[in-house]
């Protein structure tokens, strides 16, 4: 079994209580690692270093760090079959989604905004003698908080601009997921990354997330998880004045219209709906199908569903493998209760998967569609982030401005349409942060990134990030 240890000033470090918990591979629920406890001394001493750290990676240039940042990028991707490895069986997703998005991406991270902040020029203007000139600061110390879900994708995805605009970073992923970002570190020291600029701290959101968000020399926060955990985060940052960008929980609607590409549409629907096990923030949860052709749509919908097999995450045909634990199976598993209580019936799946052999204590579920909800049900408003996938027929596009919007959240939706003009419309009136048209998840790294409402505040990605990882300040000159 692996002990992780924390990554502080370039060295490997036990926590100060010398405190571990396990953590478990989903799919067999065998102990893997042994993860420290941190707690508020472990943050405090991450700070310390992290801001020491601060004084000289910020007088670095930007080209000095794009080529540290180039680095990280390739020895990522050539440490990828390590690596997805490790993801799959501390997250339970199948490897080969591991190997063709998760690790990818997180080289990608890297290297983008390498060039990004190559490419970054700060703006002057002048009028009536006086002369404006606007440079971005780095900020200090940023406190990084991911989920498990994608957890070197998210993880990088804050640590690259962060450090790029020449911040120092402590890092706290998830209880759940350690593996990677520990493996990352190890990168770090390859690629010459200076100690301390990057921490990385391993344990619980309280207390170690929770002391880093209150650490008063931690003046900027971004954080990717549930929207319980953080509206508690924005509410503890405020009180400190902190900037804070927060990626929150979805509730995402899919519309299809009776002229789309039914067969494109079909398959995208099987990989917005339960792709990583329905565990990914923009998974598509509530499919709105016009009405003159849903049944046929949802019966071709059901036969493509039973064609995917869920199971082993090492085998490269499971299009599914494990929900990320046994408590997180079992939540899942509760909504489908509450959707029978609520007048709903599962049309496919609906229970736990049970295995054999070395799988028998995995968490794993098989694909579910749900039919028969009101909009009003807590099955419908609350985010559920599993593979379960609730479907309506509609009779007219009046009414779907407010499907649509009628949940808490607000972070993306997906139209499927051959009428342009019928998708602008739609997705303009969506209180959404992104839509697709014809597609699902196309993530261009240059556009901004985030939601409305209970899914989150703030953007991220391409300027955004840079945006948010700095200050800036002008400078008038009367001459
Ligand atoms: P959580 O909110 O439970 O946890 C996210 C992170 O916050 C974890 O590292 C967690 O630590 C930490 N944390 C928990 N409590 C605190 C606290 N009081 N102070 C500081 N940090 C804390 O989310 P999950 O990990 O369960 O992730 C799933 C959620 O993430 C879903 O709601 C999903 O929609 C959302 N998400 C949003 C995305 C977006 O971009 N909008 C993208 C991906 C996921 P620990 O693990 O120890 O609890």
């Amino acid at each position: 079994m692996e002990r992780i240890r924390n990554y502080i000033g370039g060295e490997y470090q036990e926590p100060t209580n010398n405190s571990h918990f396990e953590s478990f591979n989903p799919a067999t629920g065998e102990a893997i690692a042994q993860i420290p406890e941190s707690g508020v001394e472990d943050v405090n001493r991450a700070v310390g270093i992290a801001q020491e750290a601060f004084n000289s990676w910020r007088q670095t240039s930007f080209s000095e760090r794009a080529q540290i940042l180039r680095k990280i990028s390739e020895l990522i991707k050539e440490n990828t079959d390590q690596l997805a490895a490790l993801e799959s069986m501390d997250q339970g997703k199948p490897i080969w989604l591991a190997r063709e998005l998760d690790i990818p991406r997180s080289a990608a991270n890297f290297a983008f905004f390498a060039g990004a902040v190559e490419h970054c020029s700060n703006s002057a203007t002048q009028e009536k003698g006086c002369l404006n000139y606007t440079w971005r600061d780095p900020i200090g110390t940023a406190g990084l908080i991911t989920p498990w879900n994608l957890p070197l994708y998210l993880l990088t995805w804050k640590i690259a601009p962060a450090l790029a605009m020449g911040n120092t970073v402590v890092c706290k992923p998830s209880e759940l997921t350690s593996l990677t970002a520990h493996f990352l570190t190890r990168i770090f020291e390859q690629a010459g990354l200076p100690r301390g600029v990057c921490n990385i701290l391993f344990g619980k959101g309280d207390p170690c997330g929770s002391s880093l968000v209150s650490h008063r020399d931690v003046p900027c926060l971004s954080f990717t998880g549930g929207t319980k955990t953080g509206l508690a985060i924005y509410k503890e940052g405020a009180s400190h004045a902190k900037k804070m960008s927060l990626e929150l929980g979805g509730k995402n609607p899919q519309f299809v219209f009776a002229d789309c590409n039914i067969d494109a549409c079909i398959e995208a629907t099987l990989k917005a709906a339960f792709l990583n096990q329905g565990e990914i923030c923009l998974c598509t949860s509530r499919l709105y199908v016009e009405e003159k052709i849903y049944l046929k749509f949802i019966e071709r919908l059901l036969f493509r569903t039973k064609q995917i097999k869920t199971g082993d995450p090492r085998k490269e045909d499971s299009y599914l493998g494990a929900l990320v634990s046994e408590e997180h199976l079992n939540k899942v598993l509760s909504y489908i209760d509450l959707a029978k209580q609520e007048g709903g019936s599962a049309l496919i799946g609906g229970d736990r998967l049970s295995l054999v052999g070395e799988l028998a204590k995995g968490s794993f579920m098989p694909p579910t569609i749900l039919t028969g909800l009101s909009p009003r049900s807590r099955v419908i408003q609350e985010e559920i982030f599993g593979p379960v996938l609730c479907v309506f027929p509609f009779d007219s596009e009046d009414d779907l401005i407010k499907l649509g919007n009628d949940v808490p959240y607000g972070l993306s939706a997906s139209i499927w349409t051959s009428n342009l003009s019928k998708a602008h419309s739609l997705a303009h009136a969506l209180d959404v942060g992104q839509v697709w048209v014809n597609t699902w998840m196309k993530r261009d790294l240059r556009v901004p990134f985030g939601g409305v409402k209970l899914s989150g505040i703030g953007r991220e990605g391409g300027v955004h990030s840079l945006d948010f990882f700095s200050q800036t300040k002008n400078v008038c000159i009367q001459f």
